[in-house]
């Protein structure tokens, strides 16, 4: 298949054939804006719609530089890419809007008018796609403009559309029938826990260097400075495989036990 047509209706996203001048409606991939591209963002579906276009073969290179975009949309003090993924700061709101022109202006595209059962005529536009990029950024740019909210799951960190802004976990499976919200918060307590116990211990090792190097020779003074640096920097990667589950808890509440090594 060389081209399809993406047409966009309130929250739903309808793909369709169009090879014979008429929309042929692909019913299986339909799907609320967006859901279709956090799945393949995500490497979650196998019926994408994407499948079917060309430039699918680069897929895996797709993925990261949407996902990407995606994630630098979410973060904080971060406003706005323009259509070549260059930061734009503090962007001015009118350039908001014409973005939106510039972007319609930029594809080709069908206005197709429904008849509806109930009410009369609707509407509608199809965006016509011939290549798997342009269907990723007609989707991407769809669910920007819809408003619609999307998060990175605080857990497996993969995108998500939460219920409402205080929603953190995804609903995704993770392990033993649990999922992102049954484990998210534990998973954080216990990154908490971890996080406070190497506080701690930095402090402890701190205040013993003090008191050992007090009316000592320089030279001692800079082998307990250089000992207490070597130890902060193991106790960082230390606590970066505890975090990630790499080691247990226990090994590294052992780890920070040990004592500095001068
Ligand atoms: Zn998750």
């Amino acid at each position: 298949m060389s081209e399809l047509l993406f047409i966009y209706s309130g929250n739903t996203t309808f793909y369709a054939e169009d090879e014979s001048g008429r929309p042929m409606y692909l019913l299986d991939y339909c799907a609320d804006t967006g859901i279709q591209l956090i799945r393949f963002l995500e490497n979650e579906s196998q019926t994408s719609p994407y499948s079917l276009l060309p430039g699918y073969e680069k897929a895996e290179e797709f993925r990261e530089y949407f996902k990407d975009f995606l994630v630098g949309l979410l973060c904080t003090g971060i406003s706005f890419y323009d259509l070549e993924g260059n930061k734009e700061e503090n962007p001015h709101p009118i350039e908001l809007l014409e973005f939106d022109e510039r972007f319609k202006k930029a594809y080709n595209v069908r206005h197709l008018i429904l008849h509806k059962k109930d009410s009369g005529f609707e509407i509608q536009m199809g965006y016509v796609i011939t290549n798997i990029w342009d269907a990723l950024f007609v989707e991407l740019i769809k669910l920007v403009e819809n408003g619609k909210l999307f998060k990175q799951c605080e857990h497996c960190k993969r995108i998500f559309f939460p219920k409402d802004r205080a929603e953190k976990y995804c609903d995704r499976w993770v392990e033993n029938n649990k999922t992102c919200k049954d484990v998210g918060y534990l998973y954080k307590v216990e990154k908490d826990k971890l996080l406070k116990a190497y506080n701690t211990a930095y402090k402890t090792k701190h205040a013993e260097k003090q008191r050992k190097i007090r009316g000592k020779s320089q030279s001692t003074i800079n082998g307990y400075t250089t000992a207490l640096d070597k130890w902060r920097e193991t106790a960082r990667l230390e606590l970066q495989k505890a975090q990630k589950g790499e080691i247990t808890a226990d090994e590294f509440m052992a780890f920070l036990k040990k004592k500095m090594e001068v």
